[in-house]
């Protein structure tokens, strides 16, 4: 072994220090101080939010003052909501946001995957009617896009939609549909040509869900006792006018895969630093006394456990650091599979790890992490648990992560 060349690789390894220019730090500074001068007190916040479509006026006035002063959406134009901001102000954005415990709007798929849907694919009157009005919290949405034999292969969606004059008549079934229930407008993907090959023939449509002939119905959810996020919603002979329709007739398949592409590549550092805050939670915890005066940090198991994740979590962030880069200079990023993949199986061994080391007492023991917004969904280890299967199924299952990485990543063969 040439010891040289080994002790040489380690120092270089070793005296890598990341961080961000002045000017780049500057840019945090800035957002620091506008949230702590602007974020509501946390009496004003009191009023909970039931769903991911569901915005209190205190929620609503939020995020409209984040639109007014260009922090809603920084990568974006001014008239968007936006500051022009570059990628890596972008990333820094994110990375803050996340670090404060302070989300941008209390309808994330408005926000994240809608507006710049219909900034991407609809008219300018798309635009002005639902991409603003979403950007400065006046409606709210839910996706409609699984259905019961429709998920994974969401190409497989059945609901139809009928040219009839001068509108769309609309029949069938959505599932796991997050906030139907509180939403003004669904972004509805519908089977417009039953006789086209499966990926062509869909449609995206904007519907009225206060529209006569929509049904919704809440489905329970384990990890929440007073208010649940998923329904059920259907169709029986709804009307849409024609205008409704985003982009062309039976060509609804490319909005279904661009929508998250504008920021994957830095939304990637939310989750991240999601899983270092519950991480430091976890050591916070290890550190007390317990009920009965024993210690979690004592057991040696619960110790390298955490250690474990920790080195985890910080090798995630450097893989993302490399699918950012990437992603900058406009290069495929397909770390951010890995990333998916591998940040929300973490949280979930870590959650199950803790809520076992912890046993019965685990269920009163608060996480303290939850986002500072309303929601209750974190409130122990247990329930935190309960609810970490939803980041290995939401925007594509682990398995088909793991397709992805193995077909695009390692370039093995197709099943
Ligand atoms: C928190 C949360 C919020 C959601 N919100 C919405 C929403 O607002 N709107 C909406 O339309 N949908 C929503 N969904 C639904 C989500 O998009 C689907 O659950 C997801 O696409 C998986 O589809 P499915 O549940 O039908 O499972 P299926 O696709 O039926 O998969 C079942 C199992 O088979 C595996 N599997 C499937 N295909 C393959 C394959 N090719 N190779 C290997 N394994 C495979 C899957 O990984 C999974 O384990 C939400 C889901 C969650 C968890």
């Amino acid at each position: 072994m040439d010891l040289t060349r080994s002790s040489y690789i380690q120092a270089t390894i070793f005296s890598v220090r990341l961080h961000y220019d002045a000017e780049t730090e500057a840019f945090r500074d800035e957002l620091r101080s506008w949230i702590e001068t602007n974020l509501p007190p946390a009496d004003e916040r009191a009023e909970p939010v039931l769903s991911s479509a569901h915005m209190p006026e205190w929620a609503r006035r939020w995020q409209r003052s984040l639109f007014d002063a260009g922090w809603l959406v920084p990568g974006w134009p001014p008239e968007r909501g936006g500051r022009n901001a570059t990628p890596l102000q972008q990333m820094v954005y994110f990375e803050e946001v996340a670090r404060l415990g302070v989300p941008r709007t209390c309808n994330p798929q408005g926000l994240s995957i809608i507006a710049p849907s219909i900034y991407d694919w609809g008219t300018a009157d798309l635009q002005e009617r639902f991409a603003l009005p979403t950007l400065r919290a006046e409606i709210t949405w839910c996706v409609g896009m699984s259905e019961p034999d429709a998920g994974s292969d969401l190409a497989g969606l059945r609901t139809r939609a009928v040219v009839r004059g001068d509108r769309f008549i609309v029949n069938g079934q959505k599932v796991w549909t997050s906030g139907a229930h509180h939403a003004d407008w669904c972004f509805c993907f519908v089977r417009s040509d039953p006789e086209a090959p499966k990926h062509s023939g869909i449609s995206v449509l904007i519907i009225d869900m206060k529209s006569p002939g929509i049904l919704t119905r809440p489905i329970p959810e384990l990890t929440d006792r007073s208010h649940t996020d998923f329904n059920e919603v259907f169709f029986t002979d709804v009307e849409v006018p024609e205008g409704n329709l985003v982009g062309e007739l039976h060509h609804g398949w490319a909005i279904a895969g661009g929508s998250l592409a504008h920021e994957r590549g830095m939304l990637w550092i939310n989750e991240v630093v999601g899983i270092e805050r519950l991480i430091g939670a976890a050591v916070s915890l290890a550190r007390e006394h317990l009920p009965g005066g024993s210690r979690l940090g004592d057991d040696p198991h619960v110790r390298s456990m955490i250690a474990d994740a920790h080195i985890r979590s910080q090798a995630l962030r450097l893989l993302g650091y490399r699918g950012f880069s990437k992603f900058a200079r406009g290069e495929a990023s397909p770390e951010h599979s890995v990333l998916k993949l591998m940040g929300s199986e973490l949280r979930r061994s870590l959650a199950l790890e803790m809520a076992e080391a912890l046993g019965p007492s685990g269920s009163d023991l608060d996480l303290a992490v939850a986002p500072s917004y309303g929601r209750r969904d974190m409130e122990s280890w247990a329930v935190h648990y309960l609810q970490s299967f939803a980041g290995t199924i939401a925007g594509g299952t682990s398995e088909i992560q793991r397709n992805i990485i193995a077909e695009r990543v390692l370039g093995l063969p197709r099943r």
